[in-house]
């Protein structure tokens, strides 16, 4: 039999450790895996050169602006510069598009405007606003859950003028017809009363300083959104999952109500690991602007517990880029006024595995389950991805762990040519990339994958992570 590809002398984990072996791929599907492969044809030869090769990484937390705000990013350059992150498979929110995706209709305009684009696979978010909760459209929920979208998100925050934020009510409302389909739903937990009344009180007092942003968005207005999430959690039986959360007393409310039996889940993103607002704000003002903003250096480290013992289920990046000129250093902007958001697909796999599993903080067990195998099981995708089993996707990550080399804004697929994580040095780069048995990215070459090889991924089953807090 001679098979499509076999990606040759790659080095798997086995528990904890690892085996180098080689993979069989057919119709885009893992077939085997043979230690020796002598007499073994294959169309296509991958040589992972013994490299670390882990399930296709996945980031379910993108704002690719497509269509619609193609002047920030577009699908092409969102997944060419997540595929040079290392990432099989991004999952876009429903908010950055024109129209934003509040029902099938439009999450059908959206397919079709990205379908020859990506070169990377993509799930989606399905959306629904406060206009949508209060004029009863119920309907759209089943809708887009059908279809086959993985979980629903809103906002307790403004955010995109066409997608309405919900207020407390609205929320409650939201988690009850979420609910009744069984997804997650997603929330941008800030408390809205609480971040305006600061906003309002640093401007009049003439705060035009970096930090002002993050201390105006205080870490009270997080925790407070959070509790109110996990109530109605408990009140609905809908599945809260906490996007982009950024503070350690975040990580301990998700802990605590694990711990009660709830089913709430968490994300945090490598700039709340990372970065502190004093230190990044001043260097980088409106560069580092995002909401929720960037915290302290205890909250990184608390964080960094968090993913160890599970109160943090995953990551993502919530990369969100903003045009320099036009959005975040127009003339007379300031830092109330530049848009909020930063790139970050690029560097989610180098950061975890450079200073989570190089720097011990992550085991190996841990470094997958993060980038792949928890959030592919969180949207129903899992074991078609986040997983190396015979019939999973051919998705693999392929990294080189010594491999030692310092983040440049300017060398970025992403249209956004601004990060505030420019200049950190790390050790371990992703050097192949392969989607479903193709070669997308390679360190040497670049992106060899083409336009519109990426599938729309639809959710396959309703899972739910079940993990076992450790403290
Ligand atoms: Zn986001």
């Amino acid at each position: 039999m001679k098979f499509d590809v076999i990606v040759k002398n790659a080095r798997i984990p086995k528990g904890e450790d690892t085996i180098v072996t080689n993979i069989l791929v057919a119709d885009e599907k893992i077939v085997g895996f043979l230690p020796n492969i002598e007499g073994i044809e294959a169309t296509e030869v991958i040589d992972a050169e013994g490299h670390l090769t882990i399930p296709g990484c996945f980031d379910s937390h993108t704002h690719f602006m497509d269509p619609g705000f193609t002047h920030r990013e577009n699908f092409l350059t969102g997944t060419s510069s997540a595929a040079a992150g290392g990432l099989t498979m991004i999952m876009d929110m429903p908010c950055c598009s024109k129209p934003s995706v509040r029902g099938v209709e439009e999450l059908e305009s959206k397919l079709n405007a990205i379908k020859d684009k990506a070169i990377i696979d993509y799930a989606m978010w399905g959306g629904v606003t406060g206009e949508d909760i209060r004029a009863g459209k119920k309907n759209i929920i089943k809708e887009q859950a059908d279809y086959g979208v993985c979980a629903f998100k809103v906002y307790m925050t403004p955010s995109v003028p066409t997608y309405e934020r919900v207020t407390d009510p609205e929320m409650l409302e939201a988690f009850r017809w979420i609910a009744e389909v069984g997804l997650p739903v997603g929330i941008h937990a800030e408390n809205f009363a609480m971040c305006d009344y600061h906003v309002k009180k640093f401007q009049l007092e003439g705060r035009m300083d970096g930090p002002a942003w993050a201390e105006a968005r205080l870490v009270e207005a997080e925790q407070a959104a959070i509790e109110l999430g996990i109530n109605f959690s408990e009140a609905t039986g809908a599945r809260l999952h906490i996007v982009h959360m950024s503070s350690g007393i975040g990580a301990k409310l998700v802990g605590a109500a694990k711990k009660r039996g709830l089913h709430v889940t968490s994300e945090t993103c490598p700039h709340y690991l990372m970065l502190n607002y004093q230190d990044a704000m001043t260097e980088h003002g409106a560069f580092a602007k995002i909401a929720p903003p960037l915290r302290t250096k205890k909250d990184n480290e608390e964080l960094w517990e968090g993913l160890q013992n599970g109160s943090v289920d995953f990551m993502a990046t919530d990369h969100a880029p903003y045009e320099i000129e036009t959005e975040k250093a127009a003339e007379g902007m300031n830092i109330w006024t530049a848009f909020p958001g930063i790139p970050g697909v690029e560097t989610l796999v180098p950061i975890l595995v450079s200073e989570g599993y190089n720097k011990g903080r992550l085991t190996l067990t841990r470094l997958v389950e993060v980038l792949s195998t928890s959030p592919a099981k969180q949207y129903g995708l899992y074991p078609k991805k986040g997983a190396m089993l015979i019939g999973s996707d051919a998705d693999f990550t392929i990294i080189d762990l010594e491999k030692e080399w310092t983040i440049d804004q300017k060398k970025t697929y992403s249209m956004a040519k601004y990060n505030p994580l420019h200049g950190i040095q790390l050790k371990g780069k992703p050097v192949k990339t392969v989607v479903r048995g193709k070669l997308v990215y390679d360190d040497k070459e670049g992106i060899v994958g083409k336009e519109g090889y990426g599938q729309f991924i639809r959710r396959q089953s309703i899972q739910k992570l079940d993990k076992t807090i450790k403290f």
